[in-house]
């Protein structure tokens, strides 16, 4: 924490961090397997790019993030971990919206976190759908993994759980599919992969990283926009992220699809890649 190596539980802010009160907070969630995190440089790097987005900048460089992390995960003898960093405006002189006197802080945490979804990550989890819409790029830094943009995925995870559901499928503010509450979103219809296109919400790394690997083995990719009324026409669909993996989905909503081969695959081989 701000450079330090600091027991978990005397890890705390004060009350009056600018960040509690207004989300002046970036962060990014990483995995790490066997003790080395999975695309590390890009989440440092997308780290201190968000915070650029919301107009603070992060004091350290990313080999400092990077030094930063491996010493958090080896000092808590975790192997396979989840690895939280954080940058914040912290508490001092000014209490309003502006934040020019407050300093900027920093922090990372790791621990274990199993299956994001549990076991629906083996028999496609069950989406629901949110009432709350993606906003526009005019609205927000949409593209910043910021605190602020995470205020609706809450409250539609909420709802979905409390439908019995594992996570929520957001449109975005025309009404396209965007994606869930922290995860991206690709359907197949007829051997062919379909995702949105990222254009108001986070381009995940392991979105980056599927359609790589999709490529590779020739298989056909459309990013684009699309409309509801497709749902029902795609046969597989499944959800990607750092804490989400690959995970295949089975329904949204009123609309079912099977956990196909290409979604399994898909999930079997990226576990086997980010083990590489
Ligand atoms: N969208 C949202 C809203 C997220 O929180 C995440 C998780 N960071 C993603 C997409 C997937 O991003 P990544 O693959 O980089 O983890």
């Amino acid at each position: 924490m701000d450079g330090k190596l600091v027991p978990w539980r005397e890890a705390n802010v004060h009350i009056l961090t600018h960040a509690m009160h207004y989300a002046s907070s970036v962060f990014e969630g990483e995995r790490a397997y066997h003790g080395k995190i999975f695309k590390s440089v890009e989440h440092s790097e997308r780290l201190r790019k968000s915070a650029e987005m919301i107009d603070f900048e992060i004091p350290y460089s990313v080999e400092e993030i990077e030094a930063a992390k491996a010493l958090t995960l080896k000092e808590m003898g975790l192997d396979d971990a989840y690895v939280r960093v954080v940058a914040w405006r912290g508490a001092g002189e000014d209490m309003g919206v502006a934040s020019a006197r407050n300093p900027v802080r920093m922090a990372v945490a790791a621990w274990e976190w199993g299956a994001y979804y549990g076991d629906a990550k083996f028999k496609g989890a069950k989406l629901d759908i949110s009432r709350w819409k993606r906003p526009s790029p005019e609205t927000i830094p949409s593209h910043a993994k910021a605190a602020g943009l995470y205020m609706i995925c809450t409250m539609s995870k909420h709802a979905a759980e409390a439908k019995g559901c594992s996570d929520a499928m957001m449109f975005d503010y025309r009404g396209y599919v965007a994606e869930a509450t922290g995860a991206n979103i690709f359907f197949v219809r007829d051997g062919e992969v379909h995702t949105p296109l990222p254009d108001c919400f986070l381009n995940g790394i392991t979105r980056q990283t599927v359609i790589e690997m999709l490529k590779q083995k020739g298989i056909s990719v459309k990013e684009r926009h699309i409309m509801p009324e497709e749902l029902e026409g795609f046969q597989q669909c499944w959800l990607t992220g750092t804490a989400a993996e690959v995970t295949p989905v089975g329904e949204i909503g009123d609309y079912s699809f099977e956990v196909g081969e290409l979604a399994r695959g898909i999930a079997e081989e990226y576990e086997k890649l980010v083990r590489t």
